[in-house]
């Protein structure tokens, strides 16, 4: 796909961000690029376009950037997965471990339901914690986790492409 190029070069790395030895995948120079940004979503959309999806629940804070026009265009929900305490209604809560602690994602009771198709939308997967504590949100709820989707995936999902037995499809490799 002659797009993928671009959307590889529309990414911005940032060296040591937030800390020393980190190259940050910086896709907010994506979002500023009209073409680049659409040929992005129009490639989700295609995908899930005719899949009964339901559901787009997008991770806190960068899949909120895709998720809602990806759910616009395919007749779907969107569900923000949220950190913890900013949701005002009842929740439920799943706890993840990161390289160093561990975080926490939050979704309302009562936004998905039995039945629901749901896929999970975020911007870069590194390890699979975050979507796979997204997966069981998500199930906890009665919903069915079609497909994980990132804009950027580490190359080690390129062997085994998928989080908690659930498939991850992804558009980019990092720079
Ligand atoms: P994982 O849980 O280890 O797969 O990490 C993925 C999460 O960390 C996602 O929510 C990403 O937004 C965030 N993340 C990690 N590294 C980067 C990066 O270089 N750029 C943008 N987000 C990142």
């Amino acid at each position: 796909d002659p797009r993928l190029k671009a959307i590889t070069e529309a990414i911005r790395v940032v060296p040591h961000f937030p800390k020393q030895g980190i190259m940050f995948q910086d896709i907010t120079t994506l979002l500023l690029d009209h073409k680049v940004f659409k040929d992005t979503i129009d490639i989700f959309v295609d995908r899930y376009k005719d899949m009964g999806i339901s559901i787009v629940a997008g991770v806190e804070a960068r899949g909120f950037f895709f998720g809602p026009s990806i759910a616009l265009a395919i007749g779907s929900k969107f569900v923000p997965l949220r950190k913890p305490r900013k949701l005002p209604g009842e929740v439920i809560s799943e706890k993840y471990v990161l390289e160093y602690g561990s975080d926490c994602l939050e979704m309302h009771v009562g936004a998905v339901k039995p039945g629901d198709k749901a896929i999970v939308i975020d911007d870069l997967v590194a390890t699979g914690g975050t979507l796979s504590a997204a997966i069981s949100l998500l199930e906890r709820g009665g919903a069915e986790v079609v497909e994980c989707a990132c804009v950027i995936g580490l190359s080690h999902f390129k062997d085994d492409c998928s989080v908690n037995g659930k498939p991850l499809y992804f558009l980019v490799e990092p720079r």
